[in-house]
């Protein structure tokens, strides 16, 4: 059992905010991903999973230091080498993957499975975050798997609290 603060719950919302996510971006990547599996799944349902979610600790910690990283990075902020391989999203860095793990991990393998089709197909918001982060000035090479992982996790709620109580 993970332990909730909701007060960093809040912290995390806001954080996603500033990197120009909402709750609602973020279901709508779950929605994708479970909408074939569970006939009558609303957005809406899946944004209450995203929000459940981010209650918890472990998500909200991994959620702290991936922005945290990119919010260095765009600033300068970080020390050489890594300043340039994070600002360059380089492609044998993986640093990131492995952090979002652990907001995956909370549900599973199931979490797994989900958070690899997400990094591969880029759906919504994830697509879009890394348009940005290709695109700008903005560092998003932590943001993008921290989302997809959200996302991920709320998918695998969902199929967790339909096919057994726990
Ligand atoms: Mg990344």
């Amino acid at each position: 059992m993970a332990w909730v603060n909701l007060e960093h719950q809040q912290k995390a919302i806001e954080l996603l905010a500033s990197r120009g996510v909402s709750l609602t971006d973020i279901a709508e990547v779950t929605f994708f991903i479970q909408k074939e599996y569970f006939p009558g799944l609303t957005v809406e349902h899946c944004e209450e999973n995203v929000k459940k979610v981010l209650e918890k600790t472990e998500v909200q910690n991994a959620l702290f230091t991936g922005i945290a990283i990119d919010e260095l990075a765009e600033q300068g902020k970080l020390p050489e080498p890594l300043s340039t391989i994070v600002n360059e999203d380089q492609g044998l860095y993986g640093v990131d993957e492995i952090l979002a793990l652990g907001i995956v991990n909370i549900y599973g393998s199931i979490g797994l499975t989900n958070f690899g089709y997400v990094d591969k197909a880029k759906i919504g918001i994830i697509k879009k975050i890394d348009e940005i982060g290709k695109t700008s000035e903005r560092c998003m090479t932590f943001t993008d798997d921290i989302v997809g992982a959200i996302a991920a996790a709320a998918a695998s709620r969902i199929a967790h609290n339909n096919t057994k109580r726990s």
